[in-house]
């Protein structure tokens, strides 16, 4: 099946932003000095579907730092260059249970990164980017995540400066991946190459045409470009479904049925393959720093708009 018509969804994606929007559970993110300092009442949601058609609300188009919504599209800008057994091997799949900042699953791995969308697993996948220089690799990583939107993305300086500047737990799991064998470039360069795909500037209404890219197959819906491989696409969404929202991904999964992928400056985007992506932005977090907004318009929109890719009707 595909979503309800135009209107319906419209009519919707609204009724869900006013549902939520007096839910004020949670905390913004602390440990980045830059990041203590959002708006917490900032809310959007978007959703666009894979015939390009988008659904705006609320804070729908105001930038913030992409954060850990980056893993899953540098993830499969990664997987299309190297190949599906390659990046299975090398990086793994499966959920580590434990935080997304986690030295111990590491430990208790034998230095086995486990999985993409922790930052063991993130920092060893931005190592793989082709390129001779950090320069290049920066351009092609900037290149794809823009390419995801349908439009450039430009970094945000204070994020960037603030994160680099508190990085010390980054900079020891990259260390540690290192002492395993497990980290494939200079630590301190996949380090700053990880801190500034994480400090690129994206709205929800960017997340959902990102995510809808993925939901149809890798092309993007709005542009038209093909910006992965169908393969790739469905592999990180597998991906998602395990481990996009950290040791919370069971609980996800079982409240919304869908791929989804968070982030520490509180966006959320949610994937319905072949249909179309919820992007959300609301800055207030739970323990394991998943938007606490974000979770719950998506489990809304999922159960209003027929997402739940368990559901056989
Ligand atoms: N840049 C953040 C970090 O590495 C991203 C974490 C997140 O969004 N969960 O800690």
């Amino acid at each position: 099946g595909s979503l309800p018509g135009w209107q319906d969804v419209d009519a919707l994606v609204r009724d869900a932003y006013e549902r939520e929007r007096d839910d004020r559970a949670g905390d913004v993110a602390r440990y980045i000095p830059s990041l203590a300092t959002a708006v917490p009442d900032q809310f959007g949601v978007a959703v666009v579907d894979v015939m390009g058609g988008a659904h705006d609300v609320g804070d729908a188009w105001t930038l913030f730092s992409i954060q850990s919504i980056s893993k899953a599209f540098v993830y499969a800008l990664v997987a299309d260059e190297v190949g599906h057994d390659a990046i299975g091997e090398r990086i793994g799949v499966n959920n580590t249970g434990l935080g997304f900042n986690s030295v111990m699953a590491i430990e208790l791995n034998e230095g086995h990164p486990m999985n993409p969308m922790v930052n063991a697993g993130a920092i060893a996948t931005t190592a793989l980017i082709p390129g001779a220089t950090a320069e290049e690799k920066w351009s092609r990583l900037a290149a794809a995540l823009s390419a995801f939107a349908g439009r450039h993305l430009a970094i945000d300086e204070a994020v960037y400066a603030s994160e680099s500047q508190s990085n010390d737990r980054n900079r020891a799991i990259a260390r540690l991946l290192l002492s395993y064998g497990r980290l494939d470039d200079d630590p301190a360069e996949a380090v700053d190459l990880y801190t500034r795909q994480c400090s690129l500037l994206v709205s929800a209404h960017d997340l959902a045409v990102m995510g809808a890219t993925l939901a149809d197959g890798g092309v993007n819906p709005v542009s038209g470009e093909q910006v992965v491989s169908g393969q790739v696409s469905r592999d990180t969404l597998a991906v998602l479904a395990a481990s996009g929202l950290y040791e919370h991904s069971g609980e996800w999964l079982f409240e919304i049925g869908v791929p989804g992928k968070s982030g520490v400056s509180g966006g959320l985007v949610a994937i319905a393959p072949g249909k179309g992506a919820i992007g959300t932005f609301s800055p207030r977090l739970d323990a394991a720093g998943n938007s606490v907004r974000g979770q719950r318009t998506a489990a809304h929109l999922s159960r209003v708009l027929g997402l739940n890719i368990f559901a056989s009707r």
